[in-house]
């Protein structure tokens, strides 16, 4: 028979009750501020007031994998500009505080491999995709990583997360038919019992509550109360948790308020690209992007070989990591070591350790939008611009080198797959520069028409078909203009 022990502190408990909203608020600060010294400052899209801890992978392991810990992990690896974590991070800050009430037994931490100390995060836990969703059980490893990979449906999460947790937690198993139980409530629902598990959760250090999968299917959880002699009585039924707290005796939670997006939105004028920021997302692209994408596999070494080479007149340490790059990839690279080499490239050509990240005409209006990916496009743009100019004879071909290095290199693993499906219309056969010119503006103009409205857009740059009459007014009529406007545009920072 599964025990259910009363918490021994009981009598403090009652005494605890007056104090417990402004006990939690202060709880709330402390784990803010600790969630900080472990972080070393906060990630961009997350914040400890949205109840989450943002990670450095460094801290990781003292954080999160402490031999001897009873506590449970739920831990979002993503990507600060990848258009689809930002997306998400609504739901998921909505999810975090719907979870608050367990913090006890689950804690929520994000990691964000934007940053560059953190790209070996998706190596360590084998992940190809951001965001992602793992559960570190108590028992599991460092060396193992996670216990489980979860749904990104935040509606399935919490039932999810309840029976990964059950065999650790012995009070969220359902008592069987006959079986008593030493505690304070009963409470009957029929499976999975998510209200029942979470409210027990909940109350585990203050009340002690036991659940059974009740034979009707009446949606209502019935509560009984347990006498000290054993005997139950009936003591209501409710179907929501704000009402089964309130006959339990349980304080509603002081949950953190999700921070939202108060970004202004009065939209501003499309500004050319500046050289600062095209060589920022071309060093983001090969030093950052191609580490997490691993060099050592050969696609991605030839993908980022390409991209050096064509961007060569751009920033001269890209010409001189090309010529360093053999042709195949070195029997060298495989493996761990492949990241140790390709960083000891990088430096010998001039790069630097860490990418920039500060944007001029790429800023966005809060720290998550626009910036590498927004750069990434004006990089391939431009690279097409100098094409036409150079002459088809002499300047190589960008659109093969850019579907490599969009499809097997770009953090953004979701923009990559959806580039890919846009691809339908490459001719097989290299295009003249003016053609690939133009194939580049209306590809982007489609990807801009797909993401219009999503939560992705900065709201002072709307995604709109490119250029907007007020900065070509012949555009709309004329591909000529359209040629003579790309090519003025793109080419004034190359
Ligand atoms: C290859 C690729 C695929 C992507 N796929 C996705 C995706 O599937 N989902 C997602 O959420 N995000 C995706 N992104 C990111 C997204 O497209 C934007 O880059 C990001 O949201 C930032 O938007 P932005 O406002 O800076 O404008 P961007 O679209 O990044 O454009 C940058 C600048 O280019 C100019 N421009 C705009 N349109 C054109 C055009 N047609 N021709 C020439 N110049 C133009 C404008 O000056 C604009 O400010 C992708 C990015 C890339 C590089």
């Amino acid at each position: 028979m599964l025990s259910c022990r009363r918490p021994s502190g009981r009598p403090f408990a009652a005494r605890f009750f007056p104090l417990l909203p402004v006990l939690l608020l202060l709880l709330l600060l402390l784990l803010a501020t600790a969630a900080g010294s472990v972080s070393g400052g906060s990630g961009v899209l997350y914040t400890p007031v949205d109840g989450v801890t943002p990670l450095d992978f460094r801290q990781l392991r003292a954080a999160v994998y402490d031999p001897g810990r009873q506590r449970h992990w739920l831990l979002q690896v993503y990507h600060a500009s990848c258009g689809h974590c930002i997306a998400y991070s609504g739901a998921f800050k909505k999810l975090a505080s719907e979870l608050w009430p367990w913090r006890y037994t689950l804690r929520i931490g994000v990691i964000d491999v934007a940053k560059q100390r953190n790209a070996r995060a998706m190596r360590h836990f084998g992940l190809s995709g951001v965001p992602s969703l793992l559960y570190v059980a108590p028992n599991c490893s460092w060396a193992s990583g996670f216990s489980a990979a979860l749904p990104r449906d935040t509606s399935e999460l919490p039932e999810r997360l309840l029976d990964l947790m059950e065999p650790f937690v012995p009070q969220l198993r359902p008592l069987q038919p006959g079986e008593t139980a030493d505690c304070d409530f009963i409470l009957e629902e029929p499976r999975p019992g998510v209200l029942s598990r979470g409210l027990i959760l909940e109350a585990l250090h203050v009340r002690s509550l036991r659940w059974r999968a009740s034979v009707d299917s009446a949606p209502a959880v019935r509560l009984s109360r347990v006498a000290a002699d054993g005997s139950s009585a009936p003591a209501g039924s409710a179907s929501d948790a704000a009402s089964l707290r309130r006959l339990i005796g349980l304080k509603q939670p002081t949950r953190p308020t999700p921070t939202g997006d108060t970004a202004p939105s009065s939209p501003k004028a499309p500004r050319p690209p500046t050289r600062a920021d095209l060589k920022s997302a071309l060093i983001r692209a090969l030093v950052s992007d191609v580490a997490l994408a691993g060099p050592g596999r050969p696609r991605v070494w030839r993908a980022a070989r390409d991209v050096a080479r064509l961007a060569a007149p751009l920033l001269p340490a890209a010409g001189r990591l090309a010529a360093a790059m053999p042709e195949s990839l070195p029997a060298a690279l495989a493996g761990e070591a492949s990241a140790a080499i390709w960083q000891h490239l990088l430096a010998e050509s001039g790069f630097p350790e860490k990418p920039p990240d500060n944007w001029v005409a790429c800023a966005g209006s809060r720290p998550y939008f626009r910036g590498y990916p927004c750069g990434l496009w004006q990089l391939f743009h431009s690279l097409t611009a100098l094409r036409l100019k150079t002459g088809d004879a002499v300047a190589q071909p960008v659109a093969p080198v850019m579907r490599a290095f969009i499809v097997n290199c770009f953090s953004c693993s979701h923009c990559g797959r959806n580039f890919a499906r846009e691809l339908a219309d490459l001719p097989a056969e290299p295009m003249p520069a003016r053609q690939e010119l133009l194939w580049l503006w209306r590809l982007h103009n489609r990807v801009n028409h797909r993401l219009a409205g999503r939560p992705s857009e900065d709201p002072q740059h709307p995604k709109v078909q490119f250029p907007p009459a007020a900065l070509c007014p012949r555009c709309g009529d004329s591909e000529d203009a359209v040629v003579e406007f790309l090519t003025r545009w793109y080419s004034a920072a190359i």
